[in-house]
Parts: C-alpha cells; sequence; structure tokens
C-alpha cells in the first residue's frame, strides 16, 4: 500500500502536460475565458499608449506654477481644449494651459496637470490655486504600466477577466490556448440505475458519474460519459478499451476492491495499461487503482479506478485527480495544488493512524483565522449526504494515533 504522498508523486509524474503545437489551438478573445494560456503574450505597444492626463484640469508646465499658492494664484492663457481621445494640435509655451480631461493626451510643452477643483476659470484664463507636488503629477506616462517587448502574459497563465482586460489591451483578438482535456467517465455495478429509471429492490441510483462530470466540467475538461458498465467482464473490457483509446483521462468507480466481481484491475493489466498505484493508505479512498496506457510516443491515457463509494470516489478525486488536471491542462506547477491551510478545528478530531484519514467539512476564515468544523452525523464513506457544502478536508497523519482538541490546528485540503 502506497503512501499518500508516494501516490502523489507517482501521479503527477504520470500526467502528461500538454505536447507543443499539437496541443495547441487559437480562439477568439472572448472564447479564452477560463482557458490556459498556451504561448507567451507581448506587444508592440506602450502601456499607457501616450501621456495622459489621469484627472480633469489643466495641462501645465510644472515651473510656471510650483510657487503659486490660493493667496498669489498665478493666470494662464488657455490656448486649447483637449477630450479623451483627441490629439493636441498645440505646444504650450511659457504662462500657457490646456483645458484637459481625464485620458486626453498631454500637449507638446506641458509636463504636469492641475485638477479642475484646484483652478479658477475666467473667461480664457485660468488661476492656479495650489502648487502641484512635482513635475508629471496627474500624468499617467507613455509605457509606465507596461513597456513594449517585454513579457505581458505567460504560458500557463489561466485566463480570467484581468487577463481578457489584458489581451484587449494588447490588440491580441485571437489567443493561443491549450486544446481541453478530453475525460471518459463511467460507473461499474450491476446494482447502479440511472436517475431518470425506477428504482426497484437492491438498486442504487448512480451518483458518482454526476458528480465527477460536475467537478470536471468546472474545470474546463470535455467529458464523454459512458453510462454504467455492468459487472460482466467483457462489457467492461469494451468499455475500458474504448475510454483508454479516445481520453487523456479516464475516471471510472467501483470494482476496484477485492470482491469477486471487482474486475477492472485485471482489465486493465490485460488491455496493456501499467497499473503504477493498486492501493493507497488514505481513508476513504483505499483501493484506489491507478494505471498508464501509453498509445504511441507523444499520446497517453491516465486511468483513475476510483472507488466506488461516492465520498471515497470524490475524495481520490480532490487529493489526486485536481491537480492531475491541472498539470494536464498546461496550467503552471505552483497552482496544481492542493493547497492546505492550518485550521482551528471547532470539534474533537480522531484517526487511528493507520491511513492517512481526510475528515470532510466546512472551512471558514474567521478574523483571519482558519476554522474547521466536521460535518455532522456519520463521517461514512457511503455517506454522501453530510457531503454537501464540503469546503474542506481536514488531513489527519499516518502511523501514529492522532487526537484533536477543540481549538487545536490541523492542516486542512481547501477544496474550492
Ligand atoms: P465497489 O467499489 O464497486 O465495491 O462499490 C462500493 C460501494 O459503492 C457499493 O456499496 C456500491 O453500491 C457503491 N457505489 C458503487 N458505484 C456507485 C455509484 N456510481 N454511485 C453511488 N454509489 C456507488
Ligand atoms: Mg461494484
Amino acid at each position: 500500500m502506497l503512501s499518500v504522498k508516494d501516490a502523489e508523486s507517482i501521479v503527477l509524474n504520470l500526467a502528461p502536460s500538454p505536447y507543443s503545437q499539437r496541443d495547441v489551438e487559437t480562439v477568439d478573445l472572448l472564447a479564452a475565458s477560463g482557458r490556459i494560456l498556451a504561448a507567451p503574450v507581448t506587444s508592440s505597444l506602450d502601456f499607457p499608449y501616450w501621456d495622459n492626463s489621469a484627472m480633469d484640469g489643466y495641462a501645465v508646465r510644472f515651473a510656471d506654477v510650483e510657487n503659486c499658492t490660493d493667496k498669489k494664484p498665478i493666470a494662464l492663457d488657455i490656448i486649447e481644449e483637449i477630450p479623451a481621445g483627441y490629439q493636441p494640435q498645440k505646444t504650450l509655451q511659457s504662462m500657457q494651459a490646456a483645458r484637459i480631461f481625464t485620458g486626453g493626451v498631454m500637449p507638446p510643452g506641458a509636463d504636469t496637470v492641475v485638477m479642475q477643483e484646484e483652478t479658477r476659470r475666467e473667461g480664457d484664463r485660468v488661476f492656479i490655486l495650489v502648487s502641484p507636488s512635482k513635475p508629471q503629477a496627474f500624468v499617467r506616462q507613455k509605457g509606465a504600466f507596461y513597456r513594449s517587448g517585454m513579457p505581458l502574459l505567460n504560458p500557463g497563465t489561466t485566463i480570467d477577466a484581468p487577463e481578457i482586460a489584458v489581451l484587449a489591451t494588447a490588440q491580441c483578438v485571437r489567443v493561443p490556448v491549450y486544446r481541453r482535456v478530453r475525460a471518459v467517465i463511467f460507473s461499474t455495478g450491476d446494482e447502479l440505475i440511472s436517475p431518470e429509471e425506477t428504482l426497484t429492490a437492491g438498486k442504487l441510483v448512480d451518483s458518482n458519474q454526476y458528480a465527477l462530470t460536475a467537478l470536471l466540467a468546472k474545470m474546463g475538461v470535455k467529458v464523454i460519459r459512458l453510462g454504467i458498465i455492468p459487472d460482466k467482464k467483457e462489457v467492461l473490457t469494451e468499455a475500458i478499451s474504448r475510454a483508454v483509446s479516445e481520453a487523456d483521462i479516464v475516471l471510472s468507480t467501483g470494482g476496484v476492491s477485492v470482491g469477486e466481481y471487482d474486475y477492472v484491475e485485471n482489465i486493465l493489466a490485460e488491455l496493456g495499461g501499467k497499473i503504477h498505484v493498486r492501493s493507497v493508505a488514505i481513508k476513504p479512498g483505499k483501493p484506489l487503482t491507478v494505471a498508464e496506457f501509453k498509445r504511441d510516443s507523444k499520446s497517453e491515457c491516465l486511468y483513475f479506478g476510483l472507488p466506488g463509494n461516492p465520498v471515497s470516489a470524490l475524495v481520490c478525486c480532490w487529493r489526486f485527480v485536481v491537480p492531475a488536471v491541472r498539470k494536464m491542462s498546461g496550467m503552471g506547477e505552483e497552482n496544481w495544488g492542493p493547497e492546505f491551510v492550518q485550521a482551528r478545528s471547532k470539534a474533537e478530531l480522531r484517526s487511528d493512524g493507520k491511513r492517512e484519514t481526510y475528515v470532510w467539512g466546512k472551512l471558514n476564515l474567521v478574523a483571519g483565522v482558519w476554522q474547521f468544523e466536521p460535518a455532522s452525523g456519520s463521517q461514512n464513506s457511503a455517506n454522501l449526504i453530510n457531503l454537501v457544502n464540503t469546503t474542506g478536508l481536514a488531513v489527519l497523519p499516518a502511523a501514529a494515533e492522532t487526537w484533536i482538541w477543540v481549538g487545536e490546528f490541523v492542516q486542512v485540503l481547501k477544496i474550492s
């Protein structure tokens, strides 16, 4: 049985990063939202594009007004009005000013803006009542935020609203992104029916397929669902064979324990998969099985045989699958996660130390301190009911019996 740490590094090593050009596609600006940037973006433009005013006011020469006060205002002749979007036509000479508005381009000869509130207008003259703090006051200088040719966005960046704004500003309207990860998801088990079917004696509604699909779809993964596959070796072989030929990643649930009908591991081996993980010292989630299928030198499939119990399946996904998918999506390593925080426990937590134990519950930031409250009711891997609103998994280490008292700190995996 592998430790969680070892299983994690095996899984992350196996998860392929997107390969070169084959895995890159170019999409329109807004379609890039939520995708991962696949190539560096630079711009030949400075930003701001030109010196411009940060205020509604007057463009002046600092030397003309540096000594004025409201008792000794200085009068300047207004030679031009510069609204946003207008190209100044005149050069400012000594004792002249230009009326300027926020975003207006600074006229040649001017080096400072005085805000409107610190002036008094009389016809074609303006009185400056307060001396500016320094030359360039309220001027947004060309290139102050970004110099042309410098890196603007790096590959691996997740494109969200701020990145869309930057891409638009750089006039990058076709954006290179990594193609979406393709997942095949299915459930195994003769007891399973789909949520639409009528429940009959002994049956159980398949919830895993829906939970896992929702989780991966939220991460931008393209999911193909194969439905419910019965515990029949030939049918299961066909499903697994199809899945590993089509997908970058396969998630199946059930059939990985030691029962008579748990065929998954044998089928994976028979189909040429290399099994890297057979079981992990994690609770819940012990039977997790991970195999690698190589299709050719540049294409492979990572297979996760997840336990059937709904909580076990999700815990394994949060702990192992999510970081692997992030890597496969092309995200930078610093964002693969999982993210852990130290949180004060609001209840006593116990484990026998035989396996690394994950307790589900709510993680909240209260007055700057993380607090963890385990879900009330049974912490049983079949109890998907009290899994709702889970935002954290407290981690109790393997190897020693652990007892966390109320108010003590515990490591918690954040679930976003
Ligand atoms: P297994 O790993 O196949 O032995 O399944 C373990 C437990 O999880 C059994 O009680 C199953 O009924 C339950 N289970 C298996 N698959 C699912 C599923 N897709 N949705 C909900 N529960 C499941
Ligand atoms: Mg089963």
